[in-house]
């Protein structure tokens, strides 16, 4: 009661759910890729995602941003950058849950007995999922973490010194030699000042030592994480763009030269730091060949990649949670905004783009458990493109159905929001990666016949889907102007591989409006456009998370 009104409508905050079981969408793709096992033995993670602890976690990280202390006070260089303890929560839970390098090991097995090793990556993209809609900021290291591994063991000497630790399930943070610890995090180096997508313009150099290591001299313009224990790394040899591997902390437990200039004063992203780093005399291991650097840390970022179109997908669904449970608690013109039809078309494209997303998202993490490597380099890429491309729009639409309060810090719908952009960016911008999509289908037809046999699964399901595909084909099969067209091409790819999986999958209401308001020729470009047809109701009852 305040002392001039009553406070009314309201709406409670959402806390208690599950955004892992309780999200049917997300649980039927853990079932169809794996079993109830996979999704049972995320059950403490789910409930714990929707906690108010966890949400508490997820504010204080980002109110209270990383630290840079370059000295310490006697003027020695540390370049340490300090957390708030709720960063280290975050952290330590999503280890913790297998969520970072664990599912490469037997690691996940000895913490979660249940945990069935065959479904590991669609385990921890599942809680993945669920877990970082809480807070983003944190899956940018446990993202790096999972993604370094396969790289790694370009070189077993490498991989056996480093994969215990990047598959352990234990966070320990602070820079000691990694060897010693019981579980490490790593980072990545690549983009410099002059050049970021083009990789090959890199400057910094590599010279070899005596002892088969090397000095590297130059700088990274964004290197995320600076607290991480290890970093792959491009530079420059005589042969061409390489790639190292560089220690904070080097064997004989001395500190490795990795000068922390400044962290960047980034849009979103807040929790998490992103510095600019100086290597003067840096020490390094080379992975893989020398001048095959590419090739190396394509092996790292084709699981970033997935990575980024999981965290938008999930960045979408907590945005859908927050919207259906606004509009199920307040009342305008005489009604709750869920009963509205304005307001349910809006809910139900919404939910549909979710779907799409969440669909797309687990099929690509079962392509890593089933060693789909063609289909996933192509349909990750596209996907990339895709789902992250959408995400802002999506989130400042379900924003706006919050009215006033979803543009206020409280609702937690801003920090989503500036966090949105961030996956379209980095790890391939929208036409870097859309121009990939198409290099990857100029490499090898395998990439092409892969995808196309999971688009032609669903031939003959629906009209407006097959002409989707025939439009597709069409783009492929005309060779004039290819890149001027990528992204045209690009998009039109996930959306099949979308209309594929929810044709089969997803029940007639949700995959309906997907190819009425997704396939046609006339997409309005705004949510909330589905047609007279579709089956609001339905679809926004599906999306609709309950209490624990
Ligand atoms: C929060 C954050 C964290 C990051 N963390 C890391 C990190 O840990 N490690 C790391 O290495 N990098 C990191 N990055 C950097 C990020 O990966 C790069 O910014 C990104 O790859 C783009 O590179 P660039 O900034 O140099 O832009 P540029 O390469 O200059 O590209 C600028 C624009 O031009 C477009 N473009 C480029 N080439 C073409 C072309 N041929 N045709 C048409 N369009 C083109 C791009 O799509 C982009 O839109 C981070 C970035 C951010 C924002």
């Amino acid at each position: 009661m305040g002392s001039t009104h009553e406070v009314t409508n309201q709406v409670p905050p959402l806390v208690g759910h599950d955004p892992i079981a309780g999200d049917t969408v997300l649980a039927e793709a853990c079932r169809r890729h794996a079993d109830d096992a996979t999704l049972f033995s995320l059950s403490d993670l789910g409930r714990l995602a929707g906690s108010e602890q966890a949400q508490e976690w997820g504010r204080q990280a980002n109110e209270n941003p990383p630290r840079l202390r370059t000295h310490d006070r006697y003027g020695h260089r540390i370049d340490e950058v300090e957390f708030h303890p709720a960063w280290h929560e975050l952290m330590r839970t999503a280890v913790g849950n297998g969520l970072a390098g664990a599912p490469w090991a037997d690691a996940l097995q000895a913490t979660h007995p249940t945990a069935p090793g065959r479904y590991a990556h669609v385990r921890r993209a599942v809680g993945y999922f669920g877990w970082t809609q809480n807070e983003m900021g944190h899956g940018c290291p446990v993202t790096m973490t999972y993604a370094v591994v396969p790289a790694l063991r370009r070189t077993p000497e490498l991989a056996a010194r480093y994969e215990p630790g990047l598959t352990a399930t234990d966070y320990q943070f602070g820079l000691t030699e990694p060897t010693g610890k019981r579980g490490l995090i790593a980072g990545m180096g690549m983009t410099e000042k002059q050049g970021g997508s083009d990789v090959r313009a890199n400057t910094t150099r590599a010279v070899v030592q005596p002892d088969g290591s090397y000095r590297l001299t130059g700088h990274k313009w964004f290197t995320s994480a600076p607290m991480s224990d290890l970093f792959l790394v491009l530079a420059q040899l005589e042969e061409g763009v390489s790639c190292f591997v560089v220690p904070r902390v080097l064997p004989d437990g001395s500190r490795n030269v990795f000068h922390v200039q400044r962290l960047k004063d980034k849009l979103g992203d807040r929790s998490n730091a992103s510095s600019e780093v100086e290597f003067d005399g840096t020490t390094a291991w080379l992975v893989g060949e020398p001048g095959r650097g590419v090739p190396a840390i394509i092996e790292m970022v084709n699981m970033t990649r997935l990575d980024c179109v999981l965290g938008s997908a999930a960045t979408v669904r907590a945005a859908l949670t927050q919207a259906i449970h606004h509009a199920r608690h307040r009342r305008a013109f005489g009604a709750l905004l869920v009963d509205q039809p304005l307001m349910q078309n809006v809910l139900a494209d919404l939910a549909v783009e979710s779907e799409a997303a969440t669909v797309l998202a687990v099929r690509l993490a079962a392509a890593v458990d089933a060693g789909e490597s063609a289909f996933l380099r192509l349909a990750g890429a596209a996907a990339k493109f895709w789902v992250c491309k959408r995400t802002p729009g999506v989130v400042a639409e379900a924003m706006e159905v919050l009215g006033g309060n979803g543009y206020v810090e409280d609702s937690g719908l801003p920090r989503l929001y500036r966090q949105s952009p961030l996956n379209s960016i980095w790890e391939g911008s929208g036409n870097v990666i859309a121009l990939d999509v198409l290099r990857a289908m100029g490499r090898s037809s395998d990439t092409l016949a892969a995808v196309s046999a999971e688009i032609e699964l669903a031939r003959g399901l629906d009209a407006r889907f097959d002409d989707a595909v025939k439009r597709l084909h069409a783009e492929l099969g005309d060779p004039e102007g290819l890149p001027f067209r990528a992204r045209r091409i690009a998009g039109l790819l996930a959306l099949c591989l979308q209309g594929s999986l929810l044709l089969r999958h997803a029940p007639e209401t949700v995959a309906d409006a997907f190819c009425a308001s997704r396939l046609g020729l006339s997409g309005g470009g705004v949510l909330g456009m589905l047609p007279a047809s579709a089956a609001v109701g339905k679809i926004v009852e599906r999306a609709s998370i309950a209490p624990v």
